[in-house]
């Protein structure tokens, strides 16, 4: 049995791949070493990008909760933003728990006509240095193109070379869910000034994503430029986080165990002869905010297209379109993060952007990518600015970044 696409993994990216392979007519197989229902450590918020990635897709997104923009918190300063009202996106998010939003997307594959098998780990099959399918199982499932979509790189990306640059930041963040009275709630809360519990600051937030259905997605989030990253307790940070919002949320005990996971920022490879990697396996997660679930929408529509255009290139045009589309932005994301590692430079970097109603608008759109170079006003020269700014100072803020 041959088929034309085989995906390894069944989150946001592999289902948007398998979605829009069975709907172009090709034979495409997916295989989640999860069951049906398995759950992602995620904070669940969609940006309006991400809306914009599910209406391209042809998803139905009524059903999750509607989010119309961001309380940003830093120090005593409180900024209510709404999202960006631009050409490109939707002016609106959501809130949609993974466990809910992943297993429809993974149904709208099943309905489209991909074959999805769950309790399916699979691994690559390499001949001769191309990739030539799958082994799951103990099957061999063979493909003209294999696509990673296994989120945080594992045993299958090292099998690629889909490695994380060791030089390159990351992040690492936990959730829970808590019932609040506050659930229905039309923003999102992020509160930048967190500190650990030596009272160093974190490059990372602590969120509040209200879900619609009587609970919070509470969690907290940090980069790996900050000093002392590898001794930070995600737990005793969340615990912390919790203890500054429980009495203005009403927040209730939480409803499960805190879980934590990678957000990966980096791939040194993500294309070779027969494959391609698409959302966390490539890498593409927002430095600026941790956003990692449109990137991934996004580059398996890609992945796809860029096969049905012509599978003899599609690996090398897919890599040439994906850059095009992300590389400039997640590296100027991942010299910020830089700049943020730094204490000295993240307590004044944070009056900046929220010190004003119409910085912190830009701040959020930058942050969000709804914006880029190209775009016209305030948000597009500023983006332009830091681009230049953060490329010319990137060599000192590395050298001088704080020590793990
Ligand atoms: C705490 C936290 C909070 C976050 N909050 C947000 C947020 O609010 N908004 C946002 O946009 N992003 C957020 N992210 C990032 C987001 O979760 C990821 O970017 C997103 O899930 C990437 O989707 P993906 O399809 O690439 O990978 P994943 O969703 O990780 O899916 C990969 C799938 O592959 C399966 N798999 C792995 N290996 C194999 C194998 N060998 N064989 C078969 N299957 C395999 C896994 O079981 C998994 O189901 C957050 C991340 C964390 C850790």
């Amino acid at each position: 049995m041959k088929f034309d696409v085989a995906i390894i993994g069944g989150g946001p990216g592999g289902s948007a791949a398998a979605i829009s392979a069975a709907r172009a007519g090709l034979k495409v197989v997916l295989c989640e070493k999860g069951p049906h229902g398995r759950d992602k450590v995620c904070g669940d918020g969609l940006t309006p990008r991400a809306i914009g990635a599910l209406d391209e897709l042809g998803i139905d997104h009524s059903v999750a909760h509607r989010i119309d923009g961001l309380r940003m918190i830093a120090g005593k300063k409180q900024r209510e933003l709404s999202w960006p009202t631009t050409d490109r996106f939707p002016n609106h998010g959501a809130v949609w728990p993974r466990q809910r939003f992943d297993n429809h997307l993974l149904d709208v594959a099943i309905a489209a006509g991909a074959d999805v098998r769950f309790g399916a780990e699979a691994l690559p099959v390499i001949e001769n240095g191309t990739v030539v399918g799958v082994e799951t199982n103990g099957e061999v499932l063979r493909s003209s193109l294999v696509v990673l979509a296994a989120g945080a790189q594992g045993a299958a990306a090292k099998m690629l070379g889909a490695v994380r640059d060791p030089d390159e930041t990351f992040g690492l963040a936990i959730r829970a869910y808590a019932p609040t009275p506050r659930h229905a709630e039309r923003h999102l809360e992020a509160c930048l000034s967190l500190r650990d519990e030596h009272g160093t600051p974190i490059p990372g937030y602590g969120w509040m994503f209200p879900a619609g259905d009587g609970t919070v997605n509470i969690g907290v989030g940090a980069l790996s430029t900050m000093k002392g990253f590898k001794k930070l307790n995600l737990n005793t940070l969340l615990d912390q986080y919790a203890a500054i919002v429980r009495d203005s949320w009403s927040l209730g005990d939480y409803v499960d165990k805190p879980r934590a996971w990678r957000l990966p920022m980096s791939c040194v490879r993500r294309h070779g002869p027969g494959w391609v990697a698409i959302g966390d396996a490539a890498g593409f997660v927002n430095p600026m905010n941790g956003e990692g679930i449109d990137y991934a929408l996004e580059s398996g529509m890609l992945a796809v297209q860029c096969f049905v255009n012509d599978p003899a290139t599609a690996p090398r045009s897919y890599d040439r379109l994906v850059g095009e589309r992300f590389d400039s932005f997640l590296r100027t994301g991942r010299r910020f993060s830089f700049i943020i590692g730094h204490p000295w430079l993240l307590r004044p970097g944070l009056r900046v952007a929220v010190g004003t109603q119409a910085a912190a608008d830009i701040t959020l759109a930058v942050m969000g990518n709804l914006i880029d170079s190209s775009t016209p006003g305030a948000a597009g020269k500023v983006m332009k600015l830091a681009d230049n700014a953060l490329r010319i100072a990137d060599p000192l803020l590395r050298r001088t970044r704080a020590k793990a």
